[in-house]
């Protein structure tokens, strides 16, 4: 990438770079009067949206900041996420084209993704704290995730085209974000955790942990070692946009390839952390998110097991029940990631608002020790837990 061009937008610069664009691509219809918005969360990357007051016609520009700002200070980032990002985005759209925000445009050298705007949409995390429910939820992140790890692995992919992918999406540096905030700092007495005094004596027994330091260790060797599929990398209930009916992935900038169980992991673990705080605050079961979290694990068995079947993987294979194998190990992989996220959310640097925004001290440290709690046993009892009823199960038990 030629940095020299580089340089983060204003709003002001972003109309002019969209009326430029204009011309050459027609995106919006001449003449336009264009305004312009950033919305983004400000941490890593821009967000503007840009619209056109004549026509009502709208899209998005990510940009990515050549820095990180993370606790007041900055720290260097590669803009070369953003390529990461746009090619994840479209790969994902040769086979889950509906789940996917639809690329524009892009530009390598200002780091920048034009996208399509999904203002109707509503953040995952912002509508389940407001107590929306999403029936149509865990069917689409179950699609998605059984087509984007198929076909995207040795089983739905050509061997050339799985070592195109590999070298294409190398991602060390989003890589190593994740290496150091979820599976290492938060076992241990590191600077950039942050969490409440309340949690002092549970996190220095967790610190104390040996058993479950060297599980955890076992599970960032896999992060950084499994390379089984593109997987998003970052799939947290803010990294999904939903309406009543419908869902899309976005933010894919932390892609690579990696265990195919890393997905799925998170996204259990970011409904879990969900369901930690209603329990906490109301004391009630709360069975549509465990409905959730049990359709996207079954979806994504069924449609994987069906991608599976249509491409003879058995029959290449030549041995029956290597499916259900690669199965029951994806499923332990994502029950021990999922572990990881939900003790890196409470001691970790970056929290979730469903917890955090628990404004009783009692109920909110209820919450965070459940999800500590869930957390070591996810990760110490991952090879005991089957199917996802037994994980079920031992959630209600735990809350
Ligand atoms: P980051 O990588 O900085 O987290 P995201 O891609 O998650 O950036 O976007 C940050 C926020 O910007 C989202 O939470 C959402 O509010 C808004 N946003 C991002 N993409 C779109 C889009 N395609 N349409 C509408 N809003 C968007
Ligand atoms: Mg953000
Ligand atoms: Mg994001
Ligand atoms: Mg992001």
């Amino acid at each position: 990438i030629a940095t020299t061009s580089y340089e983060p937008l204003t709003e002001e610069t972003a109309i002019a770079y969209i009326e430029k664009l204009n011309q050459k691509l027609g995106l919006f219809p001449a003449p336009s009067l264009l305004l312009c918005k950033e919305i983004g969360d400000g941490n890593l990357n821009y967000v503007f949206h840009l619209s056109d007051s004549l026509s009502g016609q709208s899209l998005i520009i990510k940009q990515a900041l050549p820095y990180a700002k993370v606790v007041g200070e900055s720290w260097p980032l590669t803009l070369r996420r953003a390529k990461i990002e746009a090619e994840a985005l479209q790969k994902a759209a040769e086979t889950v084209p509906s789940l996917v925000p639809n690329v524009i445009h892009t530009d390598d050298d200002l780091a920048i993704t034009i996208m399509e705007d999904l203002s109707d949409y509503t953040i995952l995390r912002k509508g389940l704290i407001d107590g929306e429910t999403y029936p149509n939820l865990g069917r689409h992140i179950g699609i998605y995730l059984a087509k984007t790890i198929f076909h995207s692995s040795p089983f739905g992919e050509s061997q050339q085209e799985i070592k195109e992918i590999s070298v294409r999406f190398t991602n060390p540096e989003l890589c190593k974000i994740t290496e150091d905030l979820v599976f290492t700092d938060p076992f241990f007495d590191h600077d950039t955790n942050d969490f409440e005094d309340h949690l002092k004596d549970t996190v220095n027994e967790l610190w104390k942990n040996e058993e479950l330091k060297l599980e955890a260790a076992k599970l960032k060797y896999t992060f950084l070692t499994k390379s089984e599929a593109l997987i998003h990398g970052d799939l947290h209930t803010g990294s999904v946009f939903v309406t009543a009916e419908e869902t899309k992935v976005i933010d894919p900038e932390f892609a690579f390839y990696g265990p195919a169980g890393f997905d799925l992991g998170l996204f259990i673990a970011n409904i879990l952390l969900n369901t930690i705080s209603k329990t906490a605050i109301d004391e009630q079961q709360h069975s549509d998110l465990y409905q959730t979290i049990t359709e996207t694990v079954e979806v994504f068995k069924e449609e994987y097991k069906k991608l599976c079947q249509n491409h003879h993987v058995e029959a290449f294979i030549q041995t029956e029940g290597y499916v259900d194998y690669m199965l029951a190990t994806i499923f332990e992989d994502a029950v021990g990631f999922a572990g990881c996220e939900l003790i890196r959310r409470i001691i970790g640097l970056a929290h979730v608002a469903d917890i955090d925004n628990i404004s009783d001290c009692q109920k909110r440290l209820c919450a965070q020790k459940n999800a500590l709690e869930l957390g070591s046993t996810f990760i110490l009892k991952r090879r005991n837990f089957r199917t996802i009823h037994q994980l079920i199960q031992e959630t209600k038990d735990v809350l």
